[in-house]
């Protein structure tokens, strides 16, 4: 079989976006683990919460966090030594984004100066947090454990004070990105696409040849799809695609992990 490196979303993609559920997707995926095919995590979701689906799922792969911050490595996993710019846990971390305390501070800044009148993970309580995500305490607590952004879950987004303090973050290197379901400030550095490509070319030493796979559906994951050399779309609930351009797309017949299922079995040729 071909040697390839499965890069993943997870939100809409390898997880079912009204639910979370993996049920659809986790028997392929530990199939594919356990056939030398990895399989990657690539998402805006944290360290923290891609710790908690790598172990249900029984992933052993490197994974990156906050939509390309991060690139999280097993000690042990690459046989070689690389560049990496901090140790976590049992990880060895490849930092493309900035710290979120410094995120923290320019946010505080720009809103001052701005007048916005919005509201992130920071300045809730966890029981609210809960109560804005409609999951339980310890599920939100992971999703709002962030190393590399900030979520922006409350304000009118459409006012003059809002678009006045993204400006102002702008101006500072961050970028206020729109994601599924709330607005993500983070480095202008993060990027899912470099992410994928600084891994992929490590994997690429360790073995020659190995193809690029990705799967998204959303805009954001452009980048990712653009990084890849076998992209494919999965679809929105309704059965449509996002509207995305990238070389060689391939969009596919399914719903999120619906769709995973049918791209990633019949390029690989293994089934469940
Ligand atoms: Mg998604």
């Amino acid at each position: 079989m071909e040697k390839m490196v499965i890069y993943t979303d997870l939100d809409g993609t390898l997880i079912d976006f009204e639910n979370y559920s993996y049920e659809i997707t986790a028997p392929l995926v530990r199939k594919l683990e356990s056939n030398g095919i990895p399989v990657v995590f690539c998402s805006s979701k944290t360290r923290v919460e891609q710790a908690y689906y790598r172990e249900q799922i029984g992933v052993k792969s490197p994974f990156i966090t906050e939509n390309g911050s991060a690139v999280f490595i097993p000690k042990d996993y690459f046989p070689f030594e690389f560049v990496y710019q901090s140790v976590i846990d049992n990880y060895y971390v490849i930092e493309l984004g900035v710290p979120r305390a410094q995120i923290l501070s320019t946010i505080a800044d720009a809103r001052t100066k701005s007048e916005a009148e919005v509201f992130g993970y920071n300045d809730l309580e966890l029981d609210e947090i809960a109560q804005i995500l409609k999951l339980p305490e310890e599920a939100s607590k992971r999703a709002s454990t962030r190393d590399y952004s900030e979520t922006l879950i409350k304000g009118d987004k459409t006012s003059e004070s809002f678009k006045a303090m993204t400006e102002l973050l702008e101006q500072e290197g961050l970028a206020c990105t729109a994601g599924g379901k709330f607005h993500t400030v983070i480095s202008n550095k993060s990027d899912k696409g470099k992410a994928v490509k600084v891994l992929h070319a490590l994997f690429s030493k360790m073995n020659a040849g190995a193809v690029s796979v990705g799967l998204g559906d959303s805009a954001n994951d452009k980048p990712l799809l653009a990084a890849v050399e076998k992209p494919f779309l999965v679809q929105k609930p309704g059965n449509w695609w996002d509207d995305i351009e990238a070389p060689n797309l391939v969009k596919v017949e399914g719903i999120g992990p619906e769709g995973w299922v049918k791209a990633i079995s019949e390029l690989t040729d293994i089934s469940l």
